[in-house]
């Protein structure tokens, strides 16, 4: 009796503990207003327009550099100061521009954002190679959100500080891709250059992380979601074999049963290992002021003593979220036999794996396959690419891009979170420790979910605050 009296006693006193320090928090609000300089927004708006009436869809099997070429001469019209002061460094449709600072010594910085787009399919409201603007003031277009509208910030954030005669501190690099879409080695030819001429970069800018609304359940508001890491990527084939034979005498254990008891088993029994990581810390920390209720703001305000809650609630409360706290598998094509009545001598399926850093490609690899040995089935490993560096919290590339987020966006919150996406950015882990994955662009949760898919879209009123977060990133280097 006492001792359950006792244990009572600790869980008042704790939960005592939990609430006054939810009590003592601070409540904040999140905001974000589109830019009311409709001039502006319509000059920079005509501009992204004629970038968007040209098509860049990348394919696997088509490199079609000359195209993407063409493409740079869309550049060259809209952004001349930039390509008669910055030198053009171009490899097979891939490019970047050099800006020589004032002191060559510095690792230089670099902003990067793919001129490639996915191809555009279905019925748009407006043609996706049209560049339409509404009179709502938003623009149209395939690459509008993902990710022209990036790749126009920093060229026109560029382009008016040349025109301004400003000279950096350090060199700067406009970087752009033209494989980011398929996954190809445009990035890594761009980071290649890098290597030759060895150069490492103070810090790199790119895509990953947004402007975002409403970014969890609960927590209401505009947050600059700063992307912290990037999860790792693995294409899987688990194959089953047999001697196949007739359906009308079956045996046991068919390859189909097997890699159903595999799948079911994975589903059922989550093998990786689920844990916080300092960003997803970070993350909860920083939004708990936010949370519109007494209960969310004391959970995520006292992770010390709700984590262990939090883990098991999280996939029922976000599947987004669910997915920065481990490796994530999911099961997505499959084939047997070709026949109604007969068994398969091999039968396969893939899945697609996302590596977290603590439980890396090769543990979690290797773990998968051993699962997959229980039941009789082969692993191979067809494309498989490790976690990204973390960017450190603590740094100063981390506190320079909270600085300018907090100089243009004065009302957002600023949120540190994990990339469960792909970039390109995690190609230059090897020439740079520091990416920091933020596009300053604010989208609607329409915006967002047009991105890879019909009527993609976003505000040019979006556009000057975006132009004004890349000249802040650039003039912030004089602090070094
Ligand atoms: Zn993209």
């Amino acid at each position: 009796m006492k001792i359950i009296l006792f244990i009572l006693g600790v869980i008042v006193g704790l939960l005592l503990v939990a609430v006054i320090r939810t009590l003592l928090l601070k409540p904040k609000k999140a905001d974000y207003k589109f830019s009311d300089d409709i001039q502006r927004s319509m000059s920079y708006g005509e501009k992204l327009s004629r970038m968007l009436q040209y098509e860049t869809e990348s394919h696997r099997d088509n490199p079609e550099v000359e195209k993407f070429r063409g493409f740079h001469k869309v550049l060259e019209q809209e952004f001349p100061t930039v390509f008669s002061c910055l030198e053009k460094i171009e490899i097979d449709g891939n490019i970047m521009m050099k800006w020589k600072g004032l002191d060559s010594s510095l690792d230089p910085i670099i902003m990067i954002s793919h001129i490639d787009v996915v191809p555009a399919e279905g019925e748009w409201l407006y043609p996706p190679y049209s560049g339409h603007i509404t009179d709502d003031y938003r623009i149209y277009g395939r690459g509008s959100g993902d990710i022209k509208s990036g790749v126009f910030s920093f060229y026109q954030a560029a382009e008016e500080l040349l025109k301004d005669g400003y000279t950096p501190k350090c060199d700067v690099y406009l970087g752009s891709s033209c494989t980011e879409e398929i996954g190809g080695d445009g990035a890594p030819k761009l980071v290649n250059w890098f290597k030759e001429h060895g150069i490492h970069l103070f810090m790199l800018s790119d895509e990953g992380g947004a402007l975002v609304k409403d970014p969890v359940a609960g927590i209401k508001g505009t947050f600059a979601a700063i992307g912290i890491f990037e999860k790792g990527y693995g294409d899987l084939k688990f194959s089953a074999k047999s001697t196949g034979g007739h359906s009308s005498t079956p045996p046991k254990n068919t390859p189909i049963v097997r890699l159903a008891e595999f799948e079911n088993y994975v589903e059922k029994h989550n093998p990786f290992k689920v844990k916080f990581t300092k960003a997803v810390d970070a993350m909860f920390e920083n939004i708990a002021p936010y949370a519109d209720s007494f209960l969310l703001k004391m959970v995520m305000h006292n992770l010390w003593l709700f984590k262990p809650i939090l883990l098991k609630l999280m996939p029922m409360i976000s599947r987004e979220a669910a997915a920065m706290l481990q490796t994530t598998i999911c099961f997505t094509m499959q084939s047997g036999s070709n026949g109604y009545n007969v068994i398969p001598q091999e039968a396969w399926v893939t899945a697609n794996l996302r590596y977290i850093p603590f439980q890396g490609l090769e543990e979690s690899n290797a773990l998968i396959k051993q699962i997959a040995a229980r039941y009789d089935i082969e692993t191979e490993e067809v494309l498989c690419t490790p976690p990204s560096k973390a960017l450190d919290l603590n740094g100063v590339p981390f506190k320079m891009t909270e600085e300018c987020i907090k100089k243009i966006f004065p009302e957002v919150g600023i949120m540190p979170y994990v990339v469960t996406g792909g970039t390109d950015s995690r190609f230059f882990d090897e020439v740079c420790d520091n990416c920091v994955r933020f596009s300053p662009i604010c989208t609607e949760p329409d915006q967002m979910n047009s991105m890879h898919a019909k009527n993609e879209n976003i505000f040019i009123t979006a556009l000057p605050m975006a132009v004004d977060y890349y000249k802040e990133l650039i003039r912030i280097q004089e602090q070094r």
